[in-house]
Formats: structure tokens, C-alpha cells, sequence
């Protein structure tokens, strides 16, 4: 199987990167298309960059001149690429509109051009709305709230509508929050972990009663993975763990996770038009394809802070370009 994996050198990407080249005896290429923004790292790919499968090519999935002739040699495209910040969306959705959006037109016109065999789209449970109560099926209307969340529902629109007027194997996957190794310190675990062993104090928005479900990063992937040979086109996967905290819980794990209190937590405005809660059902990846997480939620948030503690000289550079 040839993958090509866009955003592959970003968080969730690279991790399914590294997966793929060691445990997946049938993957004989994978190329890895990614622009290297703010959140690409070359370090994420570091520990397979010996692996001869893999080719990394610095390009931009908004440019068909580059993106054409990747498509063309892939047999499966898995799409990560993508603006991911929620707040970054709020201070300018443009570049959000830009790659989230127009870059999935690129990719779906050369997937159909070339025929490829399978094409995956990494979604969010974002894309759904906030809700109070329940969870939401993969029928649930999309309700987008922020510039990001709205670029990647229009994303997964254009998705459903290759498939359904052109016939293209598209699948979409829409994953809850992920939390694990090699995540840009802007997003709240990885930045409240680091703040931390700095000796600073964290931003915690509000009261902090926003709900999430936190997976894995391993937990998606294993997900992805099982739609990539499995999943039916046209048809959409929710991938999530069922295990829900307030960012208020969140929080005291990761205080308590470094041996912090909470005289080291700032209350700061909240985010505007932010989400209540996300919740995913997940009974149809279960049935149809057999997923289960394998994560404890403690045990995985631990081995993370472990993680961070232990690699200083990952995230260190990295604190200059955050916001
Ligand atoms: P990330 O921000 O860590 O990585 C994004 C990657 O995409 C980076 O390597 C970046 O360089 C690349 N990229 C950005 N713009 C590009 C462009 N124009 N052309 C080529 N490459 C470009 O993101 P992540 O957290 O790894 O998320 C990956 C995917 O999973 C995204 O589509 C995101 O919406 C989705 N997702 C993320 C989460 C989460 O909790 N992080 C949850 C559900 C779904």
C-alpha cells in the first residue's frame, strides 16, 4: 500500500506516521506532503527518518501543481493537514479557509483525477457544535461554532460531495480532543504541562466547565488506521474515548501530574463563542469495525507529563513561536 499522508509532521500525523512505518508490514511507501507551518516539526518524524518507505515533501496541499503528481503515485490518501488552533481562528480565519478548506478541494480534484483507492478525511468532533446533554451520532447536523471548527465542517461537506457525485472512496473520521507526545505547546495540554515544569502559571478559561472527551493520540490513530482498510465510502466514523472531564478536572491532573497546586492557575476571560461540551457516539466504528481505545485516561495523561518532562530539548524551541 502507497500512503500518502498530508500534515504528516504535525501532532496526530507524524504519530500516525511512525505507527504506520512500525507495525504496518503492507505500507511498501509513504510520503509525508507537508508544509512545515509553525506547527510541522522535522523532530516528529526524526525517530523513522531512516526508513526507506518514507519520502517528506515540503509543499502546500493548496497548490494543485504540487499536490498532483503526490496523489497520482498514492493508492490511500490520509489527510491531516490542516490551521488546528482554535484561537488562531478567532484572531484571523483566513489562513483557516485557505488550507483547511481550499486545500481539500485540491486534494479531492487530484484524488479524482488519479482514481486513488481510498481517501480519508481527519475530522473533529468540533465540527458537530457544543451540546448539553447525550452524544451525537454521525447523522447529527453540523453546527460549527468557530472560524475553525467551520472551515473543517465546510471540509468535510466537500468530502461527502465528492463521494456522492463523483463516486470517490472517501471516508471522514471525527475524533475528539487527543492528548499524547509531539503536540505544539499552544494547545492546552502540552501548554499547561510546559508552563508548568517552567515554573509559570497556566490560563485556565472561565471557571473552567467546558467538557471534553480526551483520547489518546495512539487510541485516533488506531481508529484512522481501521477506516483506512476498512471503512465503507461515503460513510463517516466518530472516534472518541467516552471519557469526559471539565477543563476544571483537566486541570487538577495536570497540577497534581507535576506536583503543582492551583496557586499556579490564572482565571482568564473565556474564549469567545466557546463550545460547552463535545461528545461523541461511537457505537458505529465499534460495531462496524471493531475499535476500542486501549488508553487509561490517567495512566496515558501521566506517560505524557513524563514525556514532556523528559523531552525538554523537543518543546524548549518551539516556546518562541507560540502565542
Ligand atoms: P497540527 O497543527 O499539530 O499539525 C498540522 C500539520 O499540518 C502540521 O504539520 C502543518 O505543518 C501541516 N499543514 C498546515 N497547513 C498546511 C498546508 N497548507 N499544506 C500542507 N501542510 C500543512 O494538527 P493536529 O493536532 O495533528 O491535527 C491533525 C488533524 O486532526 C487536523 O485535521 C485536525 O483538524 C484533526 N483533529 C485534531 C484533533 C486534536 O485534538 N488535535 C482532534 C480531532 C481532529
Amino acid at each position: 500500500m502507497r500512503l500518502l499522508v498530508t500534515g504528516g509532521a504535525g501532532f496526530i500525523g507524524s504519530h500516525y506516521v511512525r505507527t504506520a512505518l512500525t507495525t504496518a508490514a503492507d505500507v511498501t511507501e509513504l510520503v509525508v506532503l507537508d508544509r512545515f507551518t509553525y506547527a510541522g516539526n522535522p523532530e516528529n518524524l526524526a525517530p523513522v527518518a531512516a526508513d526507506p518507505r518514507l519520502r517528506v515533501v515540503r509543499a502546500d496541499v493548496a497548490d494543485p501543481a504540487a499536490v498532483d503528481p503526490l496523489v497520482a503515485a498514492a493508492d490511500v490518501v490520509v489527510h491531516f493537514a490542516a490551521e488546528t488552533h482554535v484561537d488562531r481562528s478567532i484572531e484571523g480565519a483566513a489562513g483557516f479557509v485557505r488550507t483547511n478548506v481550499v486545500g481539500t478541494q485540491v486534494l479531492l480534484d487530484a484524488a479524482l483525477r488519479h482514481g486513488v483507492g481510498k481517501f480519508v478525511n481527519v475530522s473533529t468532533d468540533e465540527v458537530y457544535g457544543s451540546l448539553e446533554t447525550g452524544s451525537w451520532t454521525e447523522d447529527h447536523p453540523l453546527e460549527p461554532n468557530s472560524p475553525y471548527s467551520a472551515s473543517k465542517a465546510s471540509a468535510d461537506l466537500l468530502v461527502r460531495a465528492y463521494g456522492r457525485t463523483h463516486g470517490l472512496p472517501v471516508c471522514t473520521t471525527r475524533c475528539s480532543n487527543n492528548y499524547g507526545p509531539y503536540q505544539f505547546p499552544e494547545k492546552v495540554v502540552p501548554l499547561f504541562v510546559t508552563s508548568l515544569l517552567d515554573g509559570g502559571t497556566v490560563p485556565l478559561y472561565g471557571e473552567g466547565a467546558n467538557v471534553r472527551d480526551w483520547l489518546h493520540v495512539d487510541d485516533h490513530c488506531r481508529g484512522i488506521d481501521l477506516v483506512v482498510r476498512g471503512g465503507r465510502p461515503g460513510e463517516v466514523y466518530n472516534i472518541g474515548g467516552g471519557t469526559e472531564l471539565t477543563n476544571r478536572q483537566l486541570t487538577e491532573r495536570l497540577l497534581a501530574a507535576v506536583g503543582a497546586d492551583w496557586s499556579r492557575v490564572r482565571h482568564v476571560p473565556d474564549r469567545p463563542g466557546h463550545d460547552l461540551r463535545y461528545s461523541v457516539d461511537t457505537t458505529k466504528i465499534r460495531t462496524e469495525l471493531g475499535y476500542a481505545p486501549v488508553h487509561d485516561l490517567d495512566a496515558g495523561l501521566a506517560e505524557t507529563v513524563e514525556w514532556y518532562r523528559t523531552h525538554e530539548h523537543w518543546w524548549r524551541p518551539l516556546l518562541a513561536t507560540r502565542p
